[in-house]
């Protein structure tokens, strides 16, 4: 893909270049960096051009287990650490965030491919978390009353779950790191982090960071790997590990979940989704057209909110396909480093494989292409924004996720039509509901199965709401004023009372 401006390209190479040269590249374990036992390294790859960005510590089982061995050491001090210190240690690594916002966008473009404007989104949206829960590490609250007999007085208090795995996904390699440290810090655990092996820089660069603005020794500990099993397998039975919260795949979270099994260890999944965009004969074009824009295309595509599915109502599908089209036709492809870019590469030659396969199997059954669906050639992992029309039920793309730039539509009649095919997925994320009339709106938040849904937009994702699926996209929520209780446990006394 040619850059198309060059020396503002260039200035940002050299800024994510430099940003690299000063982010560590050990593992992170008890407050120190070092390398992996067996001295091995994990190359990090541009997808814009194949190129190595930086090679980091490859992590050991063994490596794991001396990890959990720090996290579990610095648990009870951590524990018993006042809710204002672990508050104004967020809110101070809210602002050095926020500080590096431009360097770190550049890091994470680098790494991974989003165009530059997303990535400085990301690191404001991960800093939102860590400002939120530094707020929440003040509220957390317990009760104290009396028994129905007035025997004796019963008091309820939180306390903290106690050492954690974490392990995150590349594509919001900021923002996901972020979203599990913040409340394990704002609720008094301490983590073991275990960042996808795509994108090990920026939970590096979140980890000294958290250090330089006061995190104690152990409280965050990071490892990469390109053999996530063993390494998670080890921090997953070690005897003092109380909790697993994960995002990633389903197909993942289910092996997790069987390990965690082993312990009975505290879980919190967010895992794959197979959202349906849903389009009503009332609904305002334009806003379902800019909502649709947002919740294919943000990440390339790449996200676990992504619309995979796009419902529309007969009446208003030609309509609606055509303007979809002329947005997609419009979109600049090409890397993220480049300002004018709004459409980056997917992140391996797997993603960009697994796009071409679904779309190949919808195109074999029913599908029409309306824009895009031939790769480009050249280097880099780049997919053209598509539009499919006129897809079939039964195509692969309706139940995977695609991942990619590229938008499925079919059509329904009615209402209880497009509920069932909306509903008709393992998954349970989010859903988004476009139409005019309320009564209509508030039904279908009652009755699609997904712990989510956008009316009339096409972005849910907001450190303050709580965020999570149903069915096999997961358990538990993070974010919101609930995200802090995945990460506490209830104790409760019963206080007897002498005369
Ligand atoms: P993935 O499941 O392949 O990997 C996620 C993490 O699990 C990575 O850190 C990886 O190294 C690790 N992992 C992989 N295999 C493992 C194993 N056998 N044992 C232990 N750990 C293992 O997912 P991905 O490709 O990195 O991310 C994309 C997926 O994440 C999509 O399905 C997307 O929907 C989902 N996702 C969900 C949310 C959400 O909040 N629900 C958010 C972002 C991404």
């Amino acid at each position: 893909m040619e850059t198309l401006d060059a020396p503002t390209t260039a200035r940002n190479r050299d800024r994510a270049a430099a940003t690299v040269a000063a982010t560590p590249t050990g593992l992170l374990i008890g407050g120190e960096w070092r390398p992996g036992s067996a001295g091995d390294e994990l190359d990090v790859l541009d997808p814009a051009t194949g190129d190595v960005v930086a090679s980091v510590a490859e992590a050991t089982p063994e490596d794991a287990v001396a990890a959990m061995d720090a996290a579990v050491a610095a648990q009870p001090a951590w524990g018993a650490s006042s809710p204002r210190e672990r508050s104004d240690l967020l809110m101070r690594a809210f602002t050095a965030l926020m500080d590096r916002q431009d360097d770190l966008a550049a890091m994470m473009t680098f790494e991974m491919g989003k165009p530059l404007a997303e990535a400085r989104g990301e690191i404001a949206y991960a800093a939102e978390f860590l400002r939120w829960f530094s707020q929440e590490a003040l509220r957390i609250e317990g009760r104290y009353g009396i028994a129905p007999s007035g025997a004796n007085r019963v008091l309820v208090s939180p306390r903290p779950v106690g050492p954690t795995v974490a392990v995150t996904p590349w594509n919001f390699p900021m923002a996901m790191g972020a979203r599990k440290l913040a409340p394990a810090i704002a609720a008094g655990c301490t983590t073991v982090l275990k960042p996808a092996e795509q994108t090990p820089l920026c939970s590096l660069a979140l980890a000294d960071l958290l250090g330089e603005v006061g995190a104690p020794d152990g409280v965050v500990n990071v490892l990469n790997t390109s053999n996530p099993g063993p390494v998670v397998d080890a921090l997953l039975h070690h005897p003092g590990v109380r909790k697993l919260t994960f995002t990633g795949s389903t197909d993942v979270g289910r092996l997790l979940l069987r390990s965690a099994a082993d312990q009975v260890l505290r879980t919190s999944m967010e895992l794959g989704g197979n959202a349906p965009f849903v389009v009503f004969d009332d609904a305002d074009l334009d806003v379902a057209l800019d909502g649709a824009m947002d919740a294919k295309l943000r990440n390339t595509g790449q996200a676990c909110t992504a619309a995979n599915r796009f419902l529309v109502h007969r009446a208003v599908a030609d309509d609606f396909t055509a303007g979809l089209a002329e947005r997609m036709r419009d979109m600049v492809v090409g890397p993220g480093l480049d300002e004018s870019v709004q459409v980056g590469p997917l992140v391996d030659r797997a993603a960009r494989d697994k796009v071409e396969r679904l779309v190949g199997d919808a195109l074999d059954r029913s599908a029409r292409v309306v824009v895009g669906g031939e790769r480009p050639d050249g280097v880099g992992w780049f997919y053209p924004p598509t539009v499919l029309a006129d897809v079939d039920r039964g195509a692969d793309l309706n139940h995977d996720e695609i991942f990619g730039p590229v938008a499925a539509i079919s059509t329904f009649d009615d209402t209880d039509e497009a509920i069932a095919m909306a509903n008709d997925t393992i998954h349970g994320l989010v859903s988004y509901v476009f139409t005019r009339d309320l009564d209509r709106a508030l039904d279908l938040v009652d009755r699609l199965d997904t712990g989510m849904v956008g009316i009339n937009r096409g972005l849910v994702s907001d450190p303050a709401a709580p965020f999570g699926g149903v069915k096999q996209s997961g358990l538990g929520r993070e974010g919101g004023s609930e995200g802090i209780w995945e990460f506490l446990e209830t104790r409760y006394a019963a206080i007897g009372t002498s005369g």
